[in-house]
């Protein structure tokens, strides 16, 4: 016999935890898999400061801790772990993950996206230390300093032309000799005399001890290496959704994206989802916790029209 939640969310992002407190608010039995790296994307951040109500800015491992603690004091229980395998043939719906096996009438998926990475030790060492992959949340920081933007679609060309609004210098990276974004975005890039470009080149290493201060690159063309100075590098090589567990399953797009269809709701009846890990677009703190709170409600009212009684209960 094991309880019957009203509903799991799966991931403790903004969305996440933002379900969290709607739903537990709305007396609703709430279980939490925060996954193994618990607070998802803002932990990678620094400051946050775009995000209303805190004035001064916050860091971002402490602003979802402040999260995470809302929702703990409205009940919701928290697993720190993985899900690895989920059954929506029925309901009520089935969650996997080390810990045993969990039932639940609704889900929420909030599982967000990762931003794709390099893979370099040295790039890892120094995120949050001059390494980022998001300029909306770190060029402010970057006031008057030269930095490097890697990538050659719209996200890059976008990140190199908002961080020229800060840095004295942008240089974008790209390791071919085409760019795949856009037509006007590309003019608008080429015509600002604070972005150069350098083609054919990859990184190989970014360089500093406790913050950027260059990096080595390579032409990939005649293998050429040598060392450009710079205090910033952003990846903008793209974003995956953490969508692998539902693969035919849920309704997504050719990129993963879940694609819900009334609402907040996906083609599964009772499983919605929530932030980035339906949105390319927007991708901000405040929006996925927008979403978060949207996904909530629908699921309320989604059992409230099966006229379902809501509370915990047995089941085998
Ligand atoms: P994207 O279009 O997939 O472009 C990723 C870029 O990163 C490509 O230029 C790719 O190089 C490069 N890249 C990928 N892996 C790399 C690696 N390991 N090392 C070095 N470079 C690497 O991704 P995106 O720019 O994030 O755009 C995603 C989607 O959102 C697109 O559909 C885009 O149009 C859309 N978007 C639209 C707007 C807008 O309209 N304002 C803004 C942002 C994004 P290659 O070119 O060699 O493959």
């Amino acid at each position: 016999m094991a309880k019957v939640y009203d509903v799991i969310i799966i991931g403790s992002g903004p969305s996440g935890y933002t379900a969290a407190i709607y739903a537990a608010r709305a007396n609703l039995s709430v279980l939490m898999f925060q996954g193994y790296q618990v607070g998802g994307q803002l932990m990678l951040t620094s400051d946050v400061e775009n995000y209303p109500g805190f004035e001064e800015g916050i860091l971002g491992p402490p602003m979802m801790e402040k999260f995470e603690m809302q929702a703990r004091r409205f009940g919701t229980e928290m697993i720190p772990e993985d899900v690895s395998a989920v059954d929506f043939s029925e309901r009520p719906f089935k969650v996997t993950a080390d810990s045993g096996e969990y039932a639940a009438r609704t889900i929420i998926i909030s599982t967000g996206a990762s931003a794709k990475w390099l893979s370099l030790p040295s790039e890892e060492r120094l995120q949050g230390r001059g390494v980022s992959a998001c300029a909306t949340c770190d060029g402010f920081f970057f006031r008057n300093k030269d930095v490097v933007v890697v990538g050659g679609g719209d996200t890059a060309l976008e990140e190199a032309t908002f961080l020229t609004r800060y840095a004295n210098h942008v240089t974008l990276v790209h390791r071919r000799d085409t760019l795949r974004a856009s037509k006007i975005m590309q003019d608008r890039a080429f015509k600002n005399p604070k972005i150069s470009f350098i083609w054919d080149t990859e990184v190989v290493e970014v360089l500093g001890d406790n913050a950027v201060t260059g990096l080595r690159l390579r032409n990939v063309k005649n293998g050429e290496e040598y060392i450009l100075p710079t205090q910033g590098l952003f990846l903008a090589i793209g974003h995956e959704p953490n969508t692998g567990l539902f693969k035919g399953v849920i309704d997504m797009d050719e990129k993963g994206y879940i694609t819900p269809v009334e609402y907040t709701m996906t083609n599964i009846p009772g499983v919605f989802a929530a932030g980035d890990v339906t949105d390319h677009r927007y991708r901000q703190a405040v929006t996925a916790a927008g979403d978060g709170c949207r996904a909530a409600i629908d699921l309320e009212r989604w059992l409230e029209s099966l006229g379902e009684d809501v509370g915990v209960e047995n089941w085998d």
